[in-house]
């Protein structure tokens, strides 16, 4: 059977497959890995969603130890994701910014994959869109057209300043402990997605892939990636389902169910671009088969329309938090 990834669009014509010798991707990705695939920042942005403001809120919904959400909640404040308003103590309150809010397409793209792919029976959460008045599961879509996204059709268009040279190596400030555990007292198809791209590597690499690259050694250049630590990322992804390995070609390819992750991967991409690009440079473009540029958007399966937080209702399908 042919796979997947060998009908990707021209993978070789790509603008964005290799760094030219020298030079790395410039691109928010490290930092909205930071903000959005930790585990813990993440569980706090998704109670906030389902109303909790208080820190003792936070503390009896997740478990979360309270010096770990003393810190994860100073640096969602930090990074311009919580508002706090009162000052001290019960006053205390966190609401989400705008920045915080327009997390919520990722966070339904990342649920309907977790509920296609990584849930098994009822999904933990059924949504009802107030605006149509039905129950509906997340389309990601290209805006323009419709179409649902797919890695293997597109192309893009880089901005100048894509490749910037090789950053000094720094200690990075916070580590990534995601181990893989379920951390939250809610059963949540978001967080199963995050137990395999919550890993930063593991979702470098996996980026890799979507940029159409597949051999071992593109990973290791492109990343500078320990080839111990790569092998062990890889292993995690064949496990996990995201990747084949190419019999005939050597390398890896997307499956079925990793094609399905470029979705919420790219809604990611453009929170990252919108709300974590530092300086005011021209976004990295999707173009259609078409010719046309085309930006994803998390739409309802029923209207076919946007989706905003304030319009979903749902209904659990398990015990809730108290
Ligand atoms: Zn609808």
């Amino acid at each position: 059977m042919k796979s997947p990834t060998q009908a990707f669009a021209d993978p070789n014509t790509r603008v964005d497959k290799y760094p030219p010798k020298g030079l790395v991707r410039h691109s928010a990705q490290s930092e909205t890995i930071d903000v959005l695939a930790d585990t813990w920042t993440y569980l706090l942005i998704r109670e906030a969603f389902f109303g909790a403001h208080r820190f003792a809120e936070f503390q009896r919904k997740l478990g979360i130890p309270r010096a770990t959400l003393a810190k994860r909640l100073l640096w969602l404040e930090k990074n311009g994701i919580f508002n706090r308003v009162g000052k001290s103590g019960t006053h205390k309150q966190y609401h989400l910014t705008e920045r915080g809010i327009d997390v919520y397409p990722i966070t339904l793209g990342m649920m309907w994959f977790g509920d296609k792919w990584m849930c098994e029976g009822t999904p933990p959460l059924a949504l009802f869109h107030e605006t149509c008045r039905s129950w509906f599961s997340a389309k990601i879509v290209w805006q323009e057209t419709g179409e649902p996204v797919d890695a293997r059709s597109i192309q893009v268009r880089i901005p100048s300043d894509y490749w910037i040279p090789k950053p000094k190596r720094t200690q990075r400030q916070r580590r990534n402990t995601w181990d893989g555990s379920v951390k939250g007292r809610r059963p949540c198809s978001v967080e199963r997605m995050l137990s395999i791209v919550g890993d930063r590597w593991t979702f470098l690499v996996l980026q890799e892939l979507f940029h159409g690259n597949h051999r071992f050694d593109d990973f290791t250049s492109n990343l500078e990636i320990a080839p111990a630590v790569l092998s062990q990322r890889l292993s995690n992804l064949l496990r996990a389902g995201f990747i084949e390995k190419d019999e005939e070609r050597g390398g890896y390819n997307l499956s079925a169910m990793g094609l399905d992750s470029y979705g919420p991967m790219i809604l990611m991409k453009v929170w990252g671009e919108t709300w974590v690009a530092r300086d005011n440079r021209r976004n990295f473009e999707f173009i259609h088969p078409s010719g046309k540029p085309v930006k994803p958007v998390a739409v309802c399966s029923s209207c076919r329309k946007p989706i905003h937080a304030r319009d979903v209702a749902y209904v659990c399908n398990y015990e809730p938090p108290e």
